[in-house]
């Protein structure tokens, strides 16, 4: 571990699962492939601007509550800082550190001219009327708007924001400097300069990965079995995709536990009951209730957990019977699990490879936005799975180069195009 001038992060969550230690270790690993000198890892160990505000907001029954917003701006060495804004219970400092880590790594990844950053809120927006959340969601981003802008940092959706409060941020920001500024967020409503198929992408990305992966074992998607743990935007969205593809989808969950089916759901059959059911999936005809612990220890070919982070870890690890894991979360496999799968023979596509399609679209939003010029669907998937393809290819080849898992290969281009671009710009003064 380099981080050299530790953050003031609050008390951690169990040492094993940290996630700032956890994103450190696997930058740790990768450097050492690299040969990275000391100095320089220091310096990619570390964000480069933490901010946290307070957000006081009136709840509807009159009463002021104080949440505190965080926005971590990890690097901007190859570009304007990139990465969504969360709520969730769940979201620490840590988290949101190691989430804008991820997000470096990731972009540099995907050869797309972004940095990464990343927000969050702990909240349970569904304690919460639309009302409050736009006050909040508004109140958070005016706290930060000397930080962010369309060159300089640039959020989007993730888990617990969407479309919606993206529109009310770049209405927030744009009313603050007193003209419409679209490119200052990604992920936003059509109407506002939204990219079409931004909506599906990370799913879609998923999907690809999943595809290529297959591909490379000889396999295709047509009856490959599959589970997913979650059923919302990206897991949903990959199970629909999936499943026309001819996949077996033998599993989904949400927060609230899973459905299961030996012979495969019904994908669409299943969205529109979850549409009609307030977006639950218990009581879907001719299936059997799984909890989100025993799904992913499911006999199948394919594992993609789409929900939170750790949830494959050395307490069920053993268990897991897929022969590929697809990381469509950030971090749900922890550190100690990853070793496991990896050394037992279990292809782990890793979160900076499987989810970046969402990023990818981002991207491609703010390009159409900057250039006032609009794509239609099909060119925006097209251009898509173009990066992402030549990404796992770019992976699989410095896996075999190096001989080393995915992950770590992944981290070797990410981590090493930075290091680069570093090098290259010197340091200032
Ligand atoms: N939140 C998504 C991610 O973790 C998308 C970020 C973005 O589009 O900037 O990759």
């Amino acid at each position: 571990m380099v981080l050299t001038s530790p953050l003031p992060l609050e008390a951690a969550t169990p040492a094993h699962i940290c996630p700032f230690d956890q994103a450190c270790s696997y930058l740790d690993a990768a450097g050492k492939e690299l040969k990275l000198d000391q100095g320089v890892l220091a310096i990619l160990s570390n964000p480069r601007k933490v901010v946290t505000v307070s957000i006081p907001v009136k709840l509807d029954n009159g009463e002021i509550q104080v949440l505190a917003g965080h926005r971590v701006q990890h690097s901007d060495i190859l570009g304007p800082y990139k990465g969504g804004i969360r709520y969730h219970p769940a979201v620490t400092l840590r988290e949101v550190s190691a989430l804008a880590m991820l997000m470096t790594w990731k972009c540099a990844l995907l050869g797309i001219p972004y940095g990464g950053a990343k927000g969050g809120i702990a909240i349970n927006p569904k304690t919460y009327s639309v009302g409050e959340l736009e006050r909040i969601s508004r109140r958070y981003i005016s706290e930060l708007i000397k930080d962010i802008g369309p060159s300089v940092d640039i959020p989007a959706p993730d888990m617990g924001t969407s479309a919606r409060e993206m529109a009310w941020m770049m209405d927030t920001y744009s009313v603050n400097v007193g003209h419409a500024v679209p490119g200052v967020v990604t992920g936003k409503p059509l109407s506002i300069g939204g990219s079409l198929g931004r909506e599906m992408a990370t799913g879609r990305g998923v999907m690809i990965i999943v595809r290529e992966a297959l591909a490379t074992q000889g396999k295709s998607l047509a009856g490959v079995r599959v589970v997913i743990q979650g059923f919302g935007n990206v897991g949903g969205a990959a199970a629909e995709l999936l499943h026309k593809e001819g996949a077996k989808i033998l599993a989904v969950s949400t927060g609230s536990g899973g459905i299961y089916s030996p012979d495969g759901l019904d994908i669409p059959a299943l969205k529109a009951y979850a549409a009609e059911n307030h977006k639950s999936i218990a009581g879907f005809p001719q299936t059997t209730p799984i909890s989100n612990a025993d799904l992913l220890t499911l006999d199948c070919d394919v594992l993609i957990p789409a929900a939170l982070e750790n949830q494959i870890t050395t307490e069920n690890v053993h268990q897991i019977q897929a022969q590929i894991v697809a990381e469509a979360a950030n971090g749900p496999v922890t550190l100690e699990a990853n070793q496991f799968l990896e050394t037992h023979g279990v292809t782990v596509l890793p979160d900076i490879l499987a989810n970046a399609g969402g990023v990818v679209v981002s991207y491609l939003e703010w390009v159409q936005g900057l250039s006032y010029l609009f794509w239609d669907e099909e060119r925006v998937n097209h251009e898509m799975e173009k990066l992402m393809v030549q990404a796992y290819h770019q992976v699989i080849q410095q896996s075999k180069i190096r001989q080393i898992p995915l992950r770590l290969a992944a981290y070797t281009l990410g981590v090493g195009r930075v290091a680069q671009a570093l090098a290259d710009r010197g340091l200032y003064p």
